[in-house]
């Protein structure tokens, strides 16, 4: 998709601190962290949001909560929190689907 900041970064037109991949998804740390474990979860192939990726393709959508589960295990992190901002008015900047994975701090504490 022309002028997707996370398709660039699938591509590799833009830097990322990338920390898992598998076929389907890459991690990489967010660039301005809300806790002290902050990396986004994000489908290869375009999608809008969590919904449109879940129709069009569950198999990728089932990979982002499965991936989320190995960046946790892979900071040493036994629970953290997976979220999916959907929409402008929930907080969605970027409108390609990702799940924030956080975990440390205040964030842990329960829903802000
Ligand atoms: P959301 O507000 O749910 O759409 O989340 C977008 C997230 O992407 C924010 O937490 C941003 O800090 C993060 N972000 C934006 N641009 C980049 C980038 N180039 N590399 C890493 N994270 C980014
Ligand atoms: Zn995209």
């Amino acid at each position: 998709m022309p002028d997707c900041i996370f398709c660039k970064i699938v591509a590799g037109e833009i830097p990322a601190e990338i920390v898992a991949e598998t076929p389907m998804s890459i991690a990489f740390k967010d660039i301005s962290p809300k806790a002290p474990l902050h990396v986004l979860v994000v489908s290869k192939e375009h999608h809008e949001n969590i919904a449109a990726i879940g129709s069009a393709n569950p198999a990728a959508a089932a990979d982002l909560a499965v991936l989320s589960r190995q960046v946790a295990d892979d900071a040493g992190v036994t629970d953290y929190r997976l979220i999916f901002n959907s929409g402008p008015d929930a907080g969605q900047t970027v409108f390609h689907v990702h799940g924030h994975v956080l975990a440390g701090g205040a964030i842990a504490l329960g829903f802000e």
